[in-house]
């Protein structure tokens, strides 16, 4: 299969069975951003669920944050988002089309007469690079008037910064401690694309660690370990996941050290996460933004210091599409493809179908209250249209991996067919084994 086939495919997969819409489709769509439908929501919680509880709920030295997405301007000064969070962009006077200076399909340099567009061809045509801050701005008041600038944040972290003392204080943490958040975070990405690998409204996962000065190496690499153990946990190829060091040259300036994550995805290799040691950057920047101080008193050793912050920061959205690419897969059984999302069943949408062999003899009767018992404990899916080989098929491809079917065995045996996702066994199970037998292989945690 065409690497780009497949990434058509997928996002054909995903409108038809309800995962990911294009925003505001009728109106003709709003570029990169996307909507999730009732299994794409199902998909991507699971993904901020699993992440809420091995980062907060799994440990004592972490805690939850919910930070407002508005912040005080002189936040993103004190960050340098204000400054620094731009990127060259270059336009084209032809046909309208925006670019980064730095797009590899350009030919020649921007501004110069010889210098070509990559989508109409027209040469002379491109403008000299212009900076171009990536923060939405808006008005907040009822003036639109420079005092009322406000911005969407364009990543979680800040609110953690902000915050620290308030949650160190709250709950009695000491450092080393870590504080956790998920929230939404607004880019305004000059070329963003490849369906939700790059939106300009996403939403981030984030965890800044703060630690005692001389120990950042240490967590760092610890870190490093429990984020990949974290993905390999998803279900994810193993071979399909990478470390990528940033060199010299990729380094944030605050950033002592930085490790990304990639996968890899049909357009090659990229970022799912990244794992940085930020020094004391950001809260010595904010401790003189604000003028407040931000050190930590250590009572037990009469030390007084600026925490290091070692942070994790990964894309709920990235993720969910990691899980959606690598579990997409076509079969030829029996003369048809079969198109299967081989979903670990922890992060599956929905956990099992229910399905009566036939609408009659008791079986619908049967079925739907073992479906109303399943649904109190899972996302479960009844349906009882069409051939019991179509049923199994539509919960193939939106990753189910359980069919429980109800046949004429049922009412005497009190037993039922559970047919598995991917190697299509089926075995049978007690109707009142089948609830434990779906919860015992959903592997929680
Ligand atoms: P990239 O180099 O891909 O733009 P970045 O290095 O700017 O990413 P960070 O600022 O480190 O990314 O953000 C952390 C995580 O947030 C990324 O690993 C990614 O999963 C997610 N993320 C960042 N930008 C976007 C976006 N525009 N759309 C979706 N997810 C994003």
């Amino acid at each position: 299969m065409a690497d780009t086939t497949l990434m058509d495919k997928l996002v054909s997969l995903c409108k038809r069975r309800g995962f990911v819409f294009q925003s505001s489709e009728i109106y003709g769509g709003l570029g990169s951003v996307w909507d999730y439908g009732p299994l794409g929501v199902e998909l991507k919680k699971n993904v901020k669920d699993r992440w809420w509880r091995a980062m907060v709920h799994a440990r004592d030295d972490i805690e939850g944050l919910d930070a407002a997405i508005l912040m005080h301007p002189r936040v993103w000064e004190a960050s340098g988002h204000v400054s620094g969070f731009t990127d060259p962009l270059v336009d084209c006077r032809q046909c309208k089309n925006r670019f980064r200076a730095d797009d590899a399909r350009i030919k020649g340099i921007p501004g110069q007469p010889d210098a070509q567009c990559p989508v109409c061809g027209s040469r002379g045509t491109l403008t000299e690079p212009r900076m171009f801050n990536l923060m939405f701005k808006t008005f907040m008041g009822p003036v639109e008037e420079q005092a009322a600038v406000v911005y969407l944040r364009p990543e979680t972290a800040q609110g953690i910064y902000v915050n620290y003392l308030n949650v160190l204080q709250s709950s009695r943490q000491r450092i080393p401690f870590g504080i956790a958040q998920i929230g939404k975070a607004f880019r305004n990405e000059i070329t963003p694309g490849n369906f939700i690998f790059r939106t300009r409204e996403f939403e981030q996962m984030e965890m800044q660690f703060f630690v005692k000065p001389g120990t950042d190496d240490e967590w760092f690499e610890r870190w490093r370990e429990w984020r990949m153990q974290w993905h390999h946990g998803l279900g994810l190829t193993p071979s399909r996941l990478q470390w990528h060091r940033h060199g010299p040259d990729e380094l944030a300036h605050y950033a002592r050290a930085a490790f990304d994550i990639q996968y890899e995805f049909p357009f090659g290799w990229q970022e799912i996460e990244g794992i940085h040691n930020r020094g004391d950057f950001d809260l010595g920047r904010h401790q003189e933004f604000s003028g407040k101080k931000l050190e930590y008193f250590d009572q037990a050793a009469n030390d007084r210091y600026l925490p290091l912050i070692v942070e994790t920061s990964a894309g709920a959205d990235r993720v969910a599409l990691t899980l959606l690419v690598d579990a997409y897969r076509e079969e030829a059984v029996e003369g048809e493809t079969r198109v299967v999302l081989g979903f670990h069943p922890a992060v599956a949408p929905i956990k099992a179908g229910v399905f009566p062999l036939v609408k009659k003899d008791g079986m619908p009767e049967l079925a739907t209250a073992l479906y109303q018992d399943l649904k109190r404990r899972f996302p479960v899916f009844y349906d009882d249209s069409g051939a019991i080989g179509r049923r199994y098929r539509r919960m193939d491809e939106a990753g189910t991996p359980f069919g429980i079917t109800v046949d004429g065995e049922t009412a005497a045996q009190r037993t039922v067919t559970v047919r598995h996702r991917d190697s299509m066994q089926q075995e049978r199970v007690g109707l009142d084994q089948v609830a434990e037998f779906v919860a015992e292989r959903l592997g929680r945690d």
